[in-house]
């Protein structure tokens, strides 16, 4: 028997029913956003007044992610609840899922927010996901310090909580580094990986359902700077068909096993062999899905709808090749000066393909997500041609 016949189907949560979001960042205002175009109501919970998420919802809970009344509320008024954020304190959504349906679950968050805990469940899936994390070793003592073994130097020391845009890491090369590193960060626990000839980096987004059915949407091609997520390019043109099939593979299995309801995202590593690593999962949409909104069937936002819904997934094809480009604080600002200006959006969206999203943050300051710009076209060169040219109006080097 299948493991949906063996699971209690509740009914389907229907428009115009409210749905809540722990978070109010840029995640959650285009849930809202992709929620409200179904004829939902968004409630955000969220500490800060003035916050993306909050300028679009109905109604924004002002609270902390732990406070019992805050929680309270946004479950008293919800048909069911969902995170944009993965650092989200875990017992809060345990809270949340006395009373109300929450996708994803506390466990499933619990695991993502934790490097060892997420790396840990990767190796135990291994043997169904077909896919192996980065040789790594807990780093919690002057102890695991003097045990630390030549291969996995030169590497990189990661916090094991709270890391994101690659804050957190520290790269070493000797146990020497790795000692003051760790002294660096106030001797937290940490993760040491060692350090992988990477080709290139992928990231798989996949939506499971309710009922345990799945979908997984094509393969994206990531590339960083400075820790933060530049481009994102699909389909990723260096990624050959069996690497793709594998990923995908790959994060349905681990979706699975996690017992998962929601939108996850998957990053990968290529290394220079041809081989495939898991890096780390989010329990959300993600920065390399925005190319969704205008490029798929069904965008990352619509599909965690959908699963925290109970509906059925939608459509993940997509219908143009796409270049998605991070759009950071730092184009309001010419060379060295610290006067902001507003970038010369019209010129932007006079070139064909372009698609503006700004996520209502009134004070850019560099490196700060503001926005994104999605490229679509018929072929990949055209997208990529557009997006050159964007750079070259926001004076970013492309
Ligand atoms: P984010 O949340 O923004 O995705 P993060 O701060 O959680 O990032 P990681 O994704 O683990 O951290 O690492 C950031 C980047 O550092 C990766 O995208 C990759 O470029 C590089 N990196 C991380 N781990 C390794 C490794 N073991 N070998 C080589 N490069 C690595
Ligand atoms: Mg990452």
């Amino acid at each position: 028997m299948s493991e949906s016949k063996l699971k209690p189907i509740l009914p389907a949560a229907n428009p115009p029913a409210w749905l809540g979001v722990m978070g109010g960042g840029q995640l959650g205002r285009m849930f809202a956003q992709a929620a409200q175009a179904m004829g939902y109501q968004v409630a955000v919970l969220e500490p800060s007044q003035d916050c993306p998420a909050g300028q679009v919802a109905q109604r924004l809970v002002n609270a902390d992610y732990s406070d019992a009344a805050g929680l309270d509320a946004l479950a008293a008024q919800c048909a069911a609840v969902t995170t944009e954020f993965e650092n989200v304190p875990a017992d809060s959504l345990s809270r949340l899922a006395q009373t109300v349906f929450v996708a994803p679950d506390g466990h499933g968050v619990s695991v993502a927010q934790d490097r060892v805990a997420e790396k840990r469940f990767f190796v135990s899936c291994a043997p169904k996901s077909g896919v192996l994390p980065a040789p790594h070793k807990v780093i919690a003592a002057q102890e695991d310090i003097d045990a630390i073994s030549d291969d996995l130097l030169p590497g990189i020391l990661k916090t094991v909580r709270m890391g994101y845009d690659g804050k957190g890491q520290v790269r070493v090369k000797s146990r020497a580094d790795v000692q003051a590193a760790f002294e660096s960060m106030g001797k937290v626990t940490c993760l040491l990986e060692k350090m992988l000839p990477l080709a290139y980096e992928v990231s798989v987004l996949t939506a499971r359902g309710h009922d345990g059915e799945s979908v997984v949407y094509p393969i994206a091609e990531n590339v960083h700077r400075d820790g933060i997520l530049f481009t994102t390019t699909v389909p990723g043109p260096n990624v050959s068909e069996e690497s793709a099939l594998k990923a995908q593979k790959a994060a349905q299995a681990i979706v699975a096993e996690l017992g998962y309801v929601g939108v996850l995202c998957i990053e990968f590593f290529v290394l220079t062999d041809g081989s495939l690593v898991v890096n780390e999962m989010a329990p959300r949409p993600h920065n390399s899905g925005h190319y969704t909104i205008d490029a798929c069937v069904t965008s990352q936002f619509e599909q965690q709808v959908r699963a925290m819904a109970r509906l059925p997934l939608g459509d993940v094809r997509q219908h143009s090749a796409a270049v998605m480009l991070n759009i950071l604080g730092d184009v309001w600002f010419e060379g060295d000066r610290d006067d902001a200006r507003e970038p010369a959006w019209h010129e932007i969206l006079a070139l064909p393909g372009a698609n503006l999203h700004l996520y209502g943050k009134d004070d850019p300051r560099r490196a700060r997500k503001m926005g994104h710009l999605t490229f679509i076209a018929p072929t990949l060169e055209q997208a990529q041609q557009q997006l050159n040219a964007a750079c070259a109006v926001l004076g970013i080097a492309a």
